[in-house]
């Protein structure tokens, strides 16, 4: 990685009174200190759907948001990152730093209820590692960076390192189908979601090469298995890259929990997205691309370090309308 202290990054400082300062409330909107919004749910909290045991869990142990710069400051780093941060808006991490806001629990909720299968995952009691954090340290345009992730779950066998990582959804990833004309090979849809009524009686088919009409029958179907969203595919492969720097340790805790040895020989990655839907769950595997990772890492750095505020640009799976610093940014959708 080049070094350019010419063109050195603008670390991001923190504001001493940035973070959440209070609970927006659920009945009159008002902002309410932590504790008085606990004390309202304990007292029965009439008309608001939050009950006590879940704000007691928000107050208790809700992560700093400087968290990475914690974590940074205790390895002697400038910058701390974590792989879900990295993936998240670069707006909205610089503007966490240097503002503070206020949020409803049930925005909170609807955050964190993905979290849900972490506390099934404590009792896990196959031959892996779960949650247990990655750090890796380099240099970037003249600064030390701190880059962290926790895997949900890496199990070790010959095929090598396997990651899982969970995903609550309400929408997992369906396959999705293509259609091309039986004439002339022109696709005419392609990757729709939802067969239900294409080409039916009123709906013809238009190849727009041969200026025909077919019904669903005559053309020709493709379909598509499921694939796991983009974000979260790369969310693998960087946690891959942290893996990657850390094999050792994470081979010292195989070796010592389960008698499991790990070769020699150089690591290799493979993992999936378990998405866990309404009704049921769907494993999707996911490819390795150390090197995407790779290059991911540094353009979201070169964003997140430049001096100004980053520019907006189309994030996946991300949706301004979860972002607790919306109110403080001027290109929120
Ligand atoms: S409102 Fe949207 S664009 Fe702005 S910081 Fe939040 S997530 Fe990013
Ligand atoms: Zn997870
Ligand atoms: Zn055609």
């Amino acid at each position: 990685m080049t070094t350019n202290t010419k063109t050195g990054a603008a670390i991001p400082v923190v504001a001493r009174d940035a973070g959440m300062r209070a609970f927006e409330c659920e009945v009159t909107g008002e902002e309410i200190p932590l504790p008085e919004c606990l004390a309202c749910a304990q007292r029965g909290a009439p008309g608001c759907s939050m009950f006590p045991a879940f704000i007691h869990q928000i107050v208790t142990d809700s992560r700093p948001h400087d968290f990475s710069q914690h974590l940074a400051k205790t390895h002697s780093a400038d910058f701390g990152i974590s792989v879900t941060e990295l993936l998240y808006c670069p707006r909205k991490f610089r503007l966490k730093m240097a503002h503070s806001w206020t949020e409803k629990p049930s925005d909170f909720y609807a955050r964190f209820s993905g979290t849900a299968i972490h506390a099934a995952l404590e009792d896990y009691e196959g031959t892996g590692i779960v949650e247990e954090r990655l750090i890796a340290t380099f240099d970037y345009r003249g600064k030390t960076i701190l880059f962290s992730g926790k895997p949900d779950l890496v199990t070790y066998s010959d095929a090598g390192w396997f990651i899982t990582d969970y995903k609550r959804t309400g929408w997992p990833p369906r396959s999705s189908y293509s259609y091309t004309c039986p004439k002339c090979y022109e696709v005419i849809l392609s990757d729709v979601t939802d067969r239900r009524g294409i080409g039916g009686a009123n709906k013809p088919l238009y190849c727009p090469d041969c200026d025909e009409s077919f019904t669903r029958r005559q053309v020709h179907q493709i379909t598509h298995l499921p694939e796991a969203k983009l974000a979260h595919a790369m969310q693998i492969s960087l946690l891959a890259l942290l893996l990657n720097k850390n094999e050792e340790e994470y081979a010292s805790i195989l070796a010592e929990k389960h008698g499991i040895a790990v070769s020699d020989a150089p690591p290799a990655f493979s993992g999936q997205i378990i998405y866990l839907g309404p009704r049921d769950i769907l494993p999707i595997p996911v490819e390795i691309d150390l090197n995407a990772a790779r290059a991911l890492l540094r353009t979201r750095l070169d964003a997140l370090l430049r001096p100004e505020l980053p520019p907006k640009e189309p994030l996946e799976g991300w949706e301004c309308k979860y972002c607790p610093v919306a109110l403080q940014c001027d290109t929120a959708a």
